[in-house]
């Protein structure tokens, strides 16, 4: 089994489930007492926000490549970053050690692939749902068409992650709210939703949703405990 390297804390709310899931799915492939090997890396992240406020991505690419050096060092055999925003930094995670990063957007498209669909819908922060490092992953190495809402949905999704799910709030009226974007996503032409920031499966799920939904912290976990163990 191979060790996986954690970099977490980006919210710590959504490096709980993680850890569960990838022990769940150890557990559920090799049985027993069987449990993942890991190293976590868990950053403050009020720290990491005013640099993504700032616009600073330089010093958030400098202090999340420590983090991938400091598990490489501890015996990590590849990098799982827990967080979708922070991949627009993956460049420089790469760049600073000899150890893989497994990228968040990969299995989330695969999954979509597998399922016949290929017109999604996008929630995650501004940074997720506005910038290229993600979409353009999405669009060009996986073929997907992305959708995204409008300005007042964006501001919306975005202000309820850092406002509310960052700091374990989890409210109805924003459950409600998440499910208008959706179905705005939706009459856009949306054939699937991705919950592309890794806290939004606390707040909604298939349940909330008229098409199928992609959590891409239940995918990206899942995914790594099996290239763990592959
Ligand atoms: N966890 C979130 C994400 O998946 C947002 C927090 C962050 O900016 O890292 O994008």
């Amino acid at each position: 089994m191979k060790t996986i390297g954690l970099i977490g804390g980006m919210s710590w709310e959504s490096t709980i489930p993680y850890y569960r899931t990838i022990n769940e799915t150890v557990r559920e492939l090799c049985g027993g007492l069987h449990s993942a090997r890991l190293v976590l890396v868990s950053v403050d992240f009020d720290e990491v926000e005013r640099l993504q406020r700032a616009g600073d991505w330089d010093s958030a690419g400098l202090l999340l490549a420590d983090c991938a050096r400091r598990l490489e060092r501890a015996g990590a055999d590849f990098v799982v970053l827990c967080t979708n925003t922070m991949h627009k930094v993956a460049p420089a995670i790469e760049a600073a050690t000899r150890i893989p990063l497994f990228h968040i957007a990969d299995p989330t498209a695969e999954a979509i692939r597998a399922a016949g669909l290929r017109k999604v819908g996008l929630l995650g922060t501004r940074f997720t749902m506005e910038q290229d490092f993600y979409r353009a992953r999405l669009e060009t190495r996986h073929g997907l068409e992305v959708v995204v809402p409008d300005e007042a949905g964006r501001a919306l999704v975005h202000r309820v992650i850092y406002d509310e799910l960052c700091q374990g709030r989890v409210l109805d009226a924003s459950r409600e709210a998440y499910r208008a974007v959706i179905r705005e996503l939706v009459a856009a032409g949306a054939d699937s939703v991705i919950l592309g920031c890794t806290e939004i499966a606390l707040l909604v799920g298939p349940a909330d949703s008229p098409v199928p939904v992609f959590d891409t912290t239940a995918l990206h976990a899942r995914k790594a405990a099996e290239f763990a163990l592959r």
